[in-house]
């Protein structure tokens, strides 16, 4: 597979054309950024343990019934996953609250929900990736109902997946974000990552946050954090 132009250099990963019209090539960087990209930072090996994890989960989920971008890991840092056209919704499943949730909504961190919940963002860094809701979603054309409802479906899916296998590895999973495409024939499939960029991860005794929350918040030790899980979820793949 040749690796073609650049089309795209985002916040932490680069994508290419290839010689398919169908597939590109994504490339994982070390670089960090937060807050709609005010901190900026680097976190060494980070590209490397994103690639491979999110490429191990992707494999998994699909065999657990949800379609996904990826096709073949090329290398330490680069895969090969299909073309897509990204819906511009960022999907937040919370487990416990976290982060923005908690924020928003005056309470504290580590509220256990007794159901998950779902939220959309528009992914639109001009905006600061506002919040909306999914009649929002619909007067913006953004997806159809039967997206948003397939949409709705694989992510909760992935959050049953997600959250049996980590507690397998003694972590829990708090929170995280998942983006879908449209294939060239339309269908929606899982793209982008899962990674502790995407996902907030607690160890599962202690509550030390195991995720980019080290990095936004000036926590230190990040790349531990992102070794350790990465450790654990080798251990149980
Ligand atoms: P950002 O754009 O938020 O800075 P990244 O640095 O992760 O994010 O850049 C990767 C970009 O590639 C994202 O905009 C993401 O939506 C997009 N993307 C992920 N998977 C695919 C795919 N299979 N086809 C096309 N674009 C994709
Ligand atoms: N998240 C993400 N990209 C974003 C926003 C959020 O990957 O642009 C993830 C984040 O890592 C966390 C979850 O989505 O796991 C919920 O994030 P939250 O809304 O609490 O926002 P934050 O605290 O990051 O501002």
């Amino acid at each position: 597979m040749q690796k073609l132009e650049q089309i795209y250099e985002g916040k932490a990963k680069k994508v290419f054309k290839t010689d398919d019209p169908n597939l590109f090539i994504v490339d994982y960087k070390d670089d960090a950024t937060a807050f709609n990209g005010l901190k900026k930072g680097t976190i060494s090996g980070k590209g490397v343990i994103n690639n491979q994890m999110t490429n191990r989960f992707m494999a998994k989920l699909e065999k657990a019934g949800v379609p996904t971008h990826f096709v073949e890991e090329l290398s330490e840092r680069e895969t090969l996953v299909k073309k897509v056209s990204i819906v511009p919704l960022e999907v937040i499943i919370r487990n416990i609250s976290a982060g923005s949730f908690a924020k928003r909504y005056g309470v504290e961190e580590g509220i256990v929900f007794d159901q998950p919940t779902i939220e959309f963002s528009y992914k639109n860094d001009e905006l600061g990736d506002p919040l909306l809701n999914t009649a929002h979603a619909l007067a913006l054309k953004l997806a159809t109902p039967e997206e948003i409802d397939t949409i709705k479906k694989y992510a909760f899916a992935v959050n049953d997946f997600l959250k049996d296998f980590w507690a397998k590895c003694g972590v829990t999973l708090v929170d995280f974000k998942l983006e879908f495409g449209r294939l060239v024939d339309g269908t929606i499939v899982l793209a982008d990552e899962i990674s502790p960029d995407t996902c907030r991860l607690w160890d599962s005794k202690t509550h030390e946050k195991l995720d980019k929350d080290r990095f936004r918040r000036d926590l230190g030790g990040v790349e531990d954090a992102y070794e350790e899980v990465m450790r654990r979820m080798m251990g149980a793949i």
